[in-house]
């Protein structure tokens, strides 16, 4: 079985690679496929974005299922904003600092112990002659009023991961992709497909 990742982030496709080997004989990102398809993400939910994703690259490729991730933040107290708009909060074409600025004055007068939020990330797996699977991760934090930390990308260094005690952005990769949203995203998937084998 051939698996197209629908990602040319090598980050998040040694993630998956390290997760699904054991289920695909051979796993690709877009690139290694050869494949450039532009996905227009216009789907009110992560899974309806992430499902479109897998499903619109499965049409083109000459593999047997392909993989996809959407994902973003979820911040209560804005009813869920800027969710999946997350990439492109502060409008399209800005930065993540930009974004951060935005979500920082946006919660200006939110008290703390109403500062909960949750990083969430939709995986679907697109089969050949088979239902797309979708399955959620997500993992809950707190935003704090001033970015900490320097690792990471997007909103990890306003995420205050109450457990670790740090933000995600003071964490290392290696310690961030063991509770990501991500993660629990992918191992969701790779607990169903542990039970279609049994
Ligand atoms: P994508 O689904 O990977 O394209 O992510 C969409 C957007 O959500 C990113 O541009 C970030 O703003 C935000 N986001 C998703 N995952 C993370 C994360 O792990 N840390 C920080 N921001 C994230």
């Amino acid at each position: 079985m051939k698996l197209v990742i629908a990602s040319n982030n090598a980050h998040k496709v040694a993630e998956i690679k390290a997760i699904l080997a054991p289920y695909f004989d051979e796993i690709l990102s877009l690139r290694d496929a050869g494949i450039t398809i532009d996905v227009v993400e216009d789907g009110d939910t992560f899974e309806a974005n992430a499902r479109k994703k897998a499903e619109e690259v499965l049409a083109v490729a000459a593999a047997d299922a392909v993989l996809s991730d959407d994902s973003g933040l979820m911040v209560d107290a804005l009813g869920g904003a800027p969710g999946v708009y997350s990439a492109r909060y502060a409008g399209e074409g800005h930065d993540d600092a930009a974004n951060n600025a935005k979500l920082l004055e946006a919660m200006q007068n939110v008290p703390d112990d109403a500062r909960t939020c949750r990083f969430v990330s939709a995986i679907a797996l697109a089969r050949r002659g088979r239902e797309t699977l979708v399955r959620l991760g997500k993992v809950e934090g707190m935003l704090l009023r001033a970015p900490r930390g320097t690792s990471g990308f997007g909103y990890d260094p306003l995420f205050y991961y109450v457990p670790a005690g740090k933000t995600f952005a003071e964490l290392d990769a290696s310690e961030k992709n063991l509770v990501s949203h991500r993660k629990r995203g992918l191992e969701a998937v790779r607990a169903a497909l542990e039970e279609e084998r049994a």
